[in-house]
């Protein structure tokens, strides 16, 4: 049993685990770099401890001190969040070597999944559908070439080590290979210290389908359906809805069965999420993530599931609280994700939040770590806060998310907000027909100022 968690992070997400650990009666320790001494996850947890300057590397991507507040606090699990340390599988053996319990995967499913080529070769050797492309890395250039012309172009040059939409370059002829492939091998090698690179088909009009997993480390897994996430800017989503409004239960159904399966066989413990893209009834992998996502909300929302319980629950060695033909999905949700930003042009905009007021009511969720008189440090990314609405059919979800926003309020900073409220009225969205190049080219056609 876990007695004591430390969460190894901050903002939305800190409080997000923090809540699930007090409603099973587990203890919570926040750490906090020095310009976070006053938020909200620190003042609700039952313990603190200040690991560091603002940096992140020099705090919440401090293992040794985070180490050692564990030690000082008696904390015997630690639980990630998403982003910072969450997929590092240093990590998950420093921690093991510590006898403390990491509450994600095993090191080596961390690894093998942050390694995009041993990736998409596990994902297809577990029978889960791949992009079509080289096996490998491709280091000749007539390799490529001869590769490029069986899958046809236009094609991708993707960094093995790659993360966060960096270090992709496209080649629609074979003229523009060697350029593409020599700029994505000099870009990799500068941004992530390898410059392995492979190739793929490159899919014109995708849209962004991930499906979510549970695993109990010993053989059982099951999904927990589809979240479409083909709304984004620069590779960031910014709109997510479950389920996806271009799969029907027999899509879901089919490949919903085929990743449970793959990582019932894999013998995936905890919470993962494996992404595709998704183009004329085709899905392709593209990435496991190891962790909870910043989406998992709407998830939580159409199957009741607590996906942090589960992983806690998963991390004590209690394996999984529902089987598969246990899990109903319900109705319909959507999430926004809120930025302190400015909505025309996104360039952060941090500081003091004078006045805020979230909406409520019957299918509101709002997960956030701010409040009236908090002051937004300029140090980390800009989510204040995740808008989340359910309801039991999609118009109903859309209805009751254009009445949220008009009763969210935000003074004293900028927000995203606006963007949604144009969202929601435009036709596109409405019917839900978007893919992943769709809200860039909605940016594109807005006028550069304040709308
Ligand atoms: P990262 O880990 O850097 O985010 P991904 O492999 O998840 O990289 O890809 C990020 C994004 O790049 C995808 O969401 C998609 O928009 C685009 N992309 C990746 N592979 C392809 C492809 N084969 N065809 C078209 N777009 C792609």
């Amino acid at each position: 049993m876990i007695e004591k968690v430390l969460i190894a992070n901050r903002g939305e997400i800190a409080l997000r685990v923090l809540r699930a650990c007090k409603e099973l009666g587990i203890k919570t320790v926040a750490v906090h770099s020095t310009a976070d001494a006053d938020a909200m996850h620190v003042l609700l947890a039952d313990e603190s401890v200040c690991i560091g300057p603002p940096p992140a590397r020099d705090s919440y991507l401090n293992i040794s001190q985070i180490v050692a507040a564990c030690e000082i606090t008696g904390a015997d699990a630690i639980h990630p969040g998403y982003g910072f340390l969450s997929e590092n599988a240093k990590f998950a053996e420093i921690l093991e070597a510590h006898n403390i319990t990491f509450i994600g995967p095993t090191a080596a499913h961390i690894r093998t999944m942050g390694d995009k080529i041993e990736a998409k070769k596990t994902a297809k050797a577990l029978g889960i559908p791949v992009v079509p492309g080289s096996k490998g890395a491709v280091t000749e250039d007539a390799e490529a070439v001869k590769i490029a012309h069986e899958i046809g172009f236009p094609v991708i040059i993707k960094a093995s080590a790659g993360g966060g939409g960096r270090g992709m370059k496209i080649a629609r002829t074979a003229e523009e290979l060697p350029i593409a492939l020599s700029t994505a091998r000099s870009e990799a090698g500068a941004a992530f210290g390898d410059d392995a690179v492979y190739i793929e088909k490159y899919l014109e009009k995708p849209r962004h389908i991930e499906v979510q997993v549970l695993g109990d480390g010993a053989g059982n897994a099951i999904h927990l359906g589809e979240r479409d996430c083909s709304l984004q800017r620069r590779h960031q989503k910014v709109w997510e809805e479950a389920s996806s409004p271009a799969l029907d239960d027999k899509a879901r159904d089919k490949i919903g069965t085929i990743v449970a399966n793959a990582c019932a066989k894999l013998g995936y413990r905890g919470a993962g999420t494996i992404e595709f893209l998704y183009e004329d009834g085709e899905f392709y992998f593209i990435e496991m993530n190891t962790r909870l996502q910043v989406e998992h909300p709407i998830t939580e929302a159409i199957t009741g599931i607590d996906l942090v319980h589960e992983q806690l629950r998963i991390a004590s060695g209690e394996g999984l609280s529902v089987r598969q033909e246990d899990v109903r999905f319900s109705g319909h949700a959507i999430e926004c994700r809120i930025n302190a930003e400015d909505p025309v042009n996104f360039t952060p905009s941090p500081g003091l939040i004078t006045h805020f007021h979230t909406p409520g009511g019957l299918g509101i969720r709002v997960d956030s770590g701010v409040y009236s008189g908090y002051r937004i440090p300029p140090y980390y990314d800009s989510l204040i806060g995740k808008l989340i609405v359910h309801g039991r059919t999609r118009q109903e979800c859309m209805m009751r998310l254009r009445r949220a926003l008009d009763e969210f309020v935000v003074d004293g900073v900028r927000t995203t907000l606006p963007l949604f409220q144009r969202l929601i009225e435009n036709e596109d969205i409405i019917e839900g027909n978007y893919n992943i190049h769709w809200l860039e080219n909605f940016l594109a056609q807005v006028p550069k100022k304040e709308a």
